[in-house]
């Protein structure tokens, strides 16, 4: 009974404390440093970062930096992830595509703010673990797929938005195909290993617009051999 409890107790502090980090991140981090929209503030109030990261990371999920997330690769600091995801105008009714799925975090924050999300990884253990980790958080709207992002997901394309959250050296000529007529896609570019631009791409009119939005480190876009 004392067992019981303790852990109930114990529980409730750990969640408490995790709740509180997350609310002290999006005010210290996201708001006084310029993110304005509501809906953002309020979506990464609400998604778990420290259930989507390993263990050995949980302690360390909201602060203000990237974080190991397993196979040599890196989750964003919370900063860039609302960045981003302010940067294509999330709306109840959109359909998104995201390539670089990582730990899933970035899925269900816009699981929180959109209709459907679409989200490619190109490593098959964190695709599998993103998947089975956004599946028991209860994001039913999310479809994980593992493969080249670089083709994107035709089969449910034209996405209203793109979120790109590893950085190749151009554009990927399918994803600019796969973005819907008004759509805006977000994405590292630049040579692997340096500083990359943060671009945001617009179809407007057939036309491919692009516009600098800041400098990033993102981990380098890879290819399957078997692709072309
Ligand atoms: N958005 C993630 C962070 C991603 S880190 C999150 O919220 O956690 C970048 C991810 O892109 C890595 O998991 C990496 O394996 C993946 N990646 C790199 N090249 C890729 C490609 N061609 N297709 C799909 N995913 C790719």
């Amino acid at each position: 009974m004392y067992i019981l409890w303790f852990l109930c107790v114990s529980f409730w502090f750990q969640t408490d404390r995790f709740e509180e980090a997350r609310h002290k991140m999006v005010t210290d981090q996201l708001a006084k440093r310029g993110i304005k929209e509501k809906s953002v503030l309020e979506a990464m109030r609400k998604v778990p970062r420290h259930l989507l990261v390993p263990e050995s990371q949980k302690d360390n999920a909201y602060l203000d930096r990237p974080l190991p997330i397993g196979q040599g690769q890196t989750i964003s600091q919370p900063y860039i992830v609302a960045l981003m995801t302010e940067q294509i105008h999330p709306e109840k009714d959109m359909k998104v595509l995201e390539i670089g799925t990582g730990s899933g975090y970035q899925a269900a924050v816009l699981a929180e703010l959109v209709k459907e999300v679409y989200t490619v990884e190109i490593v098959s253990e964190l695709g599998k673990k993103a998947k089975s980790d956004l599946k028991e958080l209860g994001y039913e709207n999310v479809s994980v797929k593992i493969g080249d992002g670089y083709q994107g997901w035709a089969e449910h394309a034209p996405y209203d938005a793109i979120i790109v959250t590893a950085a190749p050296e151009e554009v990927p000529k399918p994803l600019l195909d796969q973005l819907k007529e008004g759509g805006r896609m977000i994405i590292p570019v630049g040579p692997v290993g340096q500083t990359q631009e943060l671009l945001l791409v617009e179809k407007i009119d057939g036309e491919i617009k692009k516009t600098k939005k800041s400098l990033v480190r993102f981990v380098p876009f890879t290819r399957s051999p078997q692709a072309d």
